[in-house]
C-alpha cells in the first residue's frame, strides 16, 4: 500500500513525468487499485448559481468581464429554482452536488443565500460543494456550519507560471482559502488546468504545490484548457494529449487517496482518451451536458462509454439501477437538459 507523503522533491515528481507511457501508466494504476475500485468513478454535477461579470482575470475563463466572449450573464439564481436542479440531478444519479458562482468573493449580501441553498441541497440527501472564490474565516465557518461537504478552490498552476495567468489575486491569496477551508472542518476540492502555455515543469510545479499540502484536497479536478474565444488564451497551442494523460497518472501517485477528477475539457478528448485517464487513475468525472459554461459530453455519451468499458458510477444502489437502465436503453430521459450542469470548475476554478 502506498503511503501519504507531504514531502515530494521536485527531482521526484520530475522523473515520474520523465518514466516510459507505459511504465508510468502501470504505476499509477497499481497505485490506483491499492485505494480505489479500479472499475467505479464518482459522478458530480455542476450548476452555475451566478454567471459572468466576474471582476478578476483569470486569462482562460469566459467569465470574467474583462473579455468580450459573449457570454450571458446570469444573477445569482433562486433557492428554490438551485433545489429544483439538485433534485433533477439527483434524479440522474448524481450523488454530489456543485455549485459555482463568478464571485472574487462572497458579499455578505450573499451569504444567506448561499448558506440557504447547502442547506436545502443537503437536505436532500446528496453531498453538497460550493465555489464562490476566496473565503475569509467567517464566511469558511457559516458555509460549514451550513453543513457544506466540499469547497472548490484551485490552484490554477504553478507559482512561478501563476503570474501569466491571473494578476487580480495571488497564489498566497489561493492558500489562504484553502487553509481557512480545512480550519472550518470542510473537505478541498483543488486542482489546476493544463494546456495554458506553461512548460511541463509548472505541471510538476503545480501537483507538489498539491502534493504537498499538510493534508491533500479529497478532489483533484485536472483541466484541460478549453480555448475560448475572446479570452487571452483564445489561440494557445494544443498540449500532447499524452501529456495529459502523464498529468493524471501523476497527480494520482502522489494523491493516492484523493479522486482525482476529468474536468473542464473533456468534450474535446475522445473515447480512448478518456479510457486512458482512467487508466492513469482518473475516477471522478462531472456529468451533464456543460460544465459552467463550456460544453460537456452528452450524459448518455458518458453513460455509454462507462458501459463500454465496464465502469459503474460510484453511487447509491437505487441511482444505480436507474442508470443502468438507462444506459441499456439508450437514453437519459430522466436527466433534466435545463439542470446547468457542468462544471467545471474551473470557471469556478476560481
Ligand atoms: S475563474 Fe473564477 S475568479 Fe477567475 S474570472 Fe473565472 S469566475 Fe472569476
Amino acid at each position: 500500500m502506498s503511503v501519504l507523503r507531504h514531502d515530494w522533491k521536485r527531482a521526484e515528481v520530475e522523473a515520474l513525468f520523465s518514466l516510459s507511457f507505459n511504465d508510468l501508466l502501470f504505476k499509477a494504476q497499481t497505485v490506483h487499485r491499492q485505494h480505489f475500485d479500479p472499475n467505479q468513478v464518482q459522478v458530480s454535477t455542476l450548476c452555475s448559481i451566478k454567471t459572468g461579470a466576474c471582476p478578476e482575470d483569470c486569462a482562460y475563463c469566459p467569465q470574467s468581464a474583462r473579455y468580450d466572449t459573449g457570454l450571458e450573464r446570469e444573477k445569482l439564481m433562486a433557492v428554490e429554482k438551485v433545489v429544483a436542479e439538485a433534485r433533477a440531478a439527483k434524479a440522474s444519479g448524481a450523488t454530489r452536488f456543485c455549485m459555482g458562482a463568478a464571485w472574487r468573493s462572497p458579499k455578505d449580501r450573499d451569504m444567506g443565500y448561499v448558506v440557504d441553498m447547502v442547506k436545502q441541497v443537503k437536505s436532500l440527501g446528496m453531498e453538497t460543494c460550493m465555489t464562490l472564490g476566496m473565503l475569509d474565516t467567517s464566511q469558511a465557518n457559516a458555509l460549514a456550519e451550513a453543513g457544506l461537504d466540499y469547497y472548490n478552490h484551485n490552484l490554477d498552476t504553478s507559482p512561478e507560471y501563476y503570474g501569466d495567468i491571473i494578476t487580480t489575486r495571488t497564489y498566497q491569496d489561493r492558500l489562504d482559502t484553502l487553509a481557512n477551508v480545512r480550519d472550518a472542518g470542510m473537505k478541498v476540492c483543488c486542482g489546476g488546468i493544463v494546456g495554458m502555455g506553461e512548460e511541463q515543469g509548472d505541471r510538476v510545479g503545480l501537483l507538489m504545490q498539491l502534493a504537498n499540502l499538510s493534508q491533500h484536497p479529497e478532489s483533484v479536478p485536472i483541466n484541460m484548457l478549453v480555448r475560448v474565444q475572446g479570452t487571452p488564451l483564445e489561440n494557445e497551442a494544443d498540449l500532447d494529449p499524452f501529456e495529459f494523460i502523464r498529468t493524471i497518472a501523476v497527480a494520482r501517485i502522489l494523491m493516492p487517496e484523493s479522486y482525482v477528477r476529468l474536468s473542464a475539457g473533456r468534450e474535446e478528448m475522445n473515447d480512448q482518451m478518456q479510457a486512458l485517464a482512467f487508466l492513469a487513475g482518473a475516477n471522478s468525472i462531472f456529468y451533464g451536458e456543460k460544465l459552467l459554461t463550456t460544453p460537456n459530453p452528452e450524459a448518455n455519451k458518458d453513460m455509454q462509454l462507462f458501459k463500454r468499458l465496464g465502469i459503474k458510477p460510484e453511487q447509491r444502489a437505487s441511482a444505480q439501477d436507474e442508470l443502468d437502465a438507462s444506459a441499456t436503453s439508450g437514453g437519459v430521459e430522466h436527466f433534466s437538459p435545463e439542470a446547468k450542469t457542468e462544471t467545471q470548475f474551473y470557471d469556478a476554478a476560481v
